[in-house]
């Protein structure tokens, strides 16, 4: 997807996308070591600031402006990005080993993967607590308990275990919400009540007295109990079992005593320390690794012990940076020297702050002031990231030199990009060969009951991740089986892989082709073979074969008047993916387009056949209006579409809404002449996802009026959640459009309902003419 202009010659890989590596990340992005390729494996890819998170919790700020977003900051550091888990590691083979991937080869490897509440040594904690820790999933656990005080009517007791700075600040958050989200919905915030309890003789213990006595003064201003001195022993449903005071009743119980490391750690046959954090030398290399690096909670630092906090994880960023460059170039590390004194600037619930540096405290709104624009300052670095032009091809600075040698060795070479041309473009060509299959697939008749399918598709890599970009490729060209009504049974792949080291070449070749198998393999459809060559960029594709009886094959030329059409996926792949490109698209919605590319059609061909389906495509590169113009061309129909009905992908309302478009997007609007009114239509704000191109896209299909409600349904159980009607078939009228744009859906509802909708007016636009029909 990136015209990569070097070969890669060295793989760092960043597990987590905690504090410290999201700072490696910009800092090589600004200053890339061409022939280096970054991949950051991270379970989340939006990674909550910790100092933002308490203002989230208390409502100051949206979730956006207290997460970093690793999509766009992973592009300008030119590395990819892997939503995933990492779960042990192969140390000699050099290998991360993820939960949902095939394991990904690294030369260096850093982990930056925070902590965990140490839920462990208190029985029933597990079971009963909210963890705090780790603070990426605590929105979503929040939000859960904030629903569940909502739904008992706002009476609620809750409990906070730990009172260090971050629990004390988190239980102000939350008590500040609950009460205004409890009042809002109408309800008595009298009904809740909170406590803090630690296990040490007072709250905040590594500050000085003055902090204490502030915070002291807060809770007990907010009506919030504190119990000190108290270990919780066990907890059990409903409440807490402390050493030396009475049982104290809990509806709602968040953890936050001190930190934990990740358990996987242990398996890895690292040198970690009593704990199980991970022993780093002063340099940040683990040690007796000189390939492994590691900062943030997760470290147990040469010689100090360093609070497990943002702040310092945070800190050790740039030196972090600074030592994977130094490995990379062969140079001698420098230590990390973590400072003495924090500043502290811990936030009381609403916009007032107490701050604490070398024994000095103070407090008050303007604190909280100077916090929020301190927080902002450092966000900013991460979500306004400069234009960069990229480096001059020039022998990579690295170390390793017999990877040069073997790389300078390579010819290098530039081929043209396998992008997809335009509908027109392929029609004007195909016009003069006239074309056997104006289908999604070829049929071809092989005596007997069924008919041969055949289908091919190749396109270069829409994602930078070879193993997600093999599921899509492999998904996609089954899409034209399934949209035929047919079964897979097998496929030939054909690849490009971009020259490089020959390690390298074969990782990600090995990567693409395992995603692509496991996706044939669930169709039942056998890959007997392809053909692979080196090329500019990384590209697949595949040459399917299936089966259809010859009574059940679906044709693009097979609706019918009083048919109501269905889409089966929501569209936007070609706005987000573009977007994506520019440093655009936020990584949630990225993702979860990947997560609709990677669904497979065959379930909603099923569901459509069972609702008696009359035709089907699949929708792909010309988009849905280049599709629904290629069946209501071949069934001599006109058809009419809801346009606010059209299911979207999170985020592609946007990226339309900032003029960012597919390059296939022009070609694709030259078919707007086949809207009625076309004019006064592309004033909606959804226009241009009329013609947005499609990866992997879902089935647009036809079923009878009176089974498409039944069918939506069934479509959404078997999880095509964005499935919707968004038109309906209607006789072929004198108009020169066959499209009509209800713009109101009230066409559709009166034909839903079962009654006939008006005739649509004949409007015949001077600009219309045949021969612009007949080559759609
Ligand atoms: C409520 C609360 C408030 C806090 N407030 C502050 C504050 O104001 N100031 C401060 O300095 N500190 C604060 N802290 C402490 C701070 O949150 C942590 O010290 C800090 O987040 C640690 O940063 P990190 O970079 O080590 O890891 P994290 O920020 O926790 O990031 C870890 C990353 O690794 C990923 N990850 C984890 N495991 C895996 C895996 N197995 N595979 C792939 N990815 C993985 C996660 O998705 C995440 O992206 C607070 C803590 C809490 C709980």
């Amino acid at each position: 997807m990136k015209g990569t202009t070097h070969p890669v010659l060295k793989d760092v890989v960043l597990v987590g996308a905690g504090h410290s590596h999201v700072t490696v990340l910009r800092m090589f992005g600004m200053k890339p070591i061409p022939g280096v390729r970054f991949t950051l494996i991270s379970r989340e890819v939006h990674t909550p600031y910790s100092g933002m998170l308490p203002g989230l919790i208390a409502g100051h700020y949206g979730f956006d402006d207290a997460h970093i977003d690793t999509g766009p900051l992973a592009r300008f550091a030119g590395a990819r990005l892997y939503q995933d888990e990492v779960v042990d590691l192969d140390l000699a083979g050099r290998h991360v080993i993820c939960r949902r991937r095939p394991p990904v080869p690294y030369d260096l490897l850093s982990l930056n993967i925070g902590s965990t509440p140490n839920t462990m040594d208190v029985p029933g904690a597990s079971e009963h607590a909210i963890p705090v820790k780790p603070i990426d999933g605590f929105l979503r656990r929040f939000e859960a308990l904030q629903a569940r005080v909502l739904a008992r009517s706002g009476r609620a007791a809750v409990a906070l275990v730990g009172a260090g700075a971050g629990g004390v600040e988190l239980l102000l958050a939350v008590e500040y919400r609950l009460r205004q989200a409890v009042t809002r919905a109408g309800f008595d915030a009298g009904g809740l009540s909170f406590v803090l309890l630690s296990d040490v003789a007072d709250i905040l213990p590594s500050f000085p007295a003055a902090f204490r006595s502030r915070f002291h003064a807060v809770l007990a201003a907010r009506g919030i109990a504190v119990v000190t001195g108290a270990p919780v022993t066990a907890v059990e449903a409903g409440r807490l079992i402390l050493e030396g005071h009475g049982p104290i009743a809990a509806d709602e119980i968040l953890w936050t005593t001190q930190a934990a490391p990740a358990r996987w750690l242990a398996k890895g046959g690292l040198p970690l320390d009593a704990r199980g954090f991970l022993r780093v030398d002063a340099t940040l290399r683990v040690a007796g690794h000189n390939d492994v690096f590691a900062a943030g909670d997760t470290i147990a630092f040469s010689g100090r012990d360093l609070p497990k906090s943002g702040v310092y994880a945070v800190r050790a960023g740039p030196a972090l940076a600074e030592n994977i460059r130094r490995t990379l170039t062969g140079r001698s590390l420098r230590p990390f020297r973590p400072q003495r004194e924090a500043l502290y600037l811990v936030s009381t619930g609403g916009r007032h702050a107490v701050g604490s540096r070398n024994g000095l405290v103070v407090e008050g709104g303007w604190v909280w002031r100077w916090k929020d624009w301190i927080d902002r300052r450092f966000m900013r670095k991460f979500n306004d990231l400069p234009e960069m032009t990229p480096p001059a091809a020039a022998l990579p600075p690295l170390a390793d030199r017999e990877a040069l040698k073997e790389i300078s060795a390579i010819a290098m070479r530039c081929g043209g990009c396998g992008a997809k041309v335009g509908a027109t473009v392929l029609s004007r060509a195909l016009a003069s060969i006239e074309p056997a299959a104006p289908d999604d697939a070829a049929l071809v008749d092989v005596g007997g009951n069924e008919l041969s399918l055949q289908t091919v598709d190749y396109f270069r890599a829409i994602v930078d991740d070879p193993y997600t970009l093999g599921k899509i490729a492999a998904n996609h060209s089954l899409g034209d089986v399934y949209a035929m009504g047919g079964e897979p049974q097998t496929a030939l792949a054909i690849a490009t892989v971009p020259y490089g080291l020959e390690s390298k070449v074969e990782a990600d070749l090995s990567a693409m082709m395992a995603g692509a198998n496991e996706v044939l393999r669930e169709a039942g459809c056998a890959l007997v073979g392809g053909h692979t060559s080196e090329g500019a960029e990384l590209a697949l594709g595949f040459a399917v074969n299936g089966l259809v009886p010859a009574t059940a094959a679906l044709r693009k030329g097979g609706l019918k008047p009083g048919d109501a059409l269905i889409l089966t996926k929501p569209l936007g792949t070609g706005t987000l993916l573009a977007a994506d490109m520019r440093r655009k698209a936020k990584a949630r919605w990225v993702m979860a387009a990947i997560a609709h590319m990677i669904q497979s059609n065959g379930k909603a061909a099923q569901i459509l056949r069972r609702h008696g389906v009359h035709a089907a495509t699949d929708v792909t590169g010309f988009g849905l209006i280049g599709h629904l113009i290629e069946m209501v061309r071949a069934s001599d129909v006109d058809a009419t579409l809801t346009i606010d009905r059209l299911p979207l992908l999170d985020g592609a309302r946007e990226t339309v809404a900032r003029g960012i478009f597919s390059s296939l997007q022009p070609q694709n609007v030259r078919l707007r002449r086949a809207i009625r009114e076309f004019a006064t239509v592309a004033r909606h704000p959804l226009y241009p996802l009329l013609f947005d191109p499609q990866t992997s896209g879902g089935l647009l299909a036809a079923v009878p009026l009176a089974q498409a409600k039944r069918c939506v349904a069934a479509l959404h159980e078997a999880g095509y959640a964005a499935a919707e009607i968004i038109g309906f078939v209607a006789e072929r009228s004198d108009a020169l459009e066959p499209v009509t744009m209800d713009l109101t859906g009230g066409q559709l509802a009166v034909a839903l309902a079962g009654r006939h909708p008006a005739r649509p007016r004949a409007h015949a636009l001077q600009t219309v003419a045949d021969t612009e029909r007949s080559t759609l």
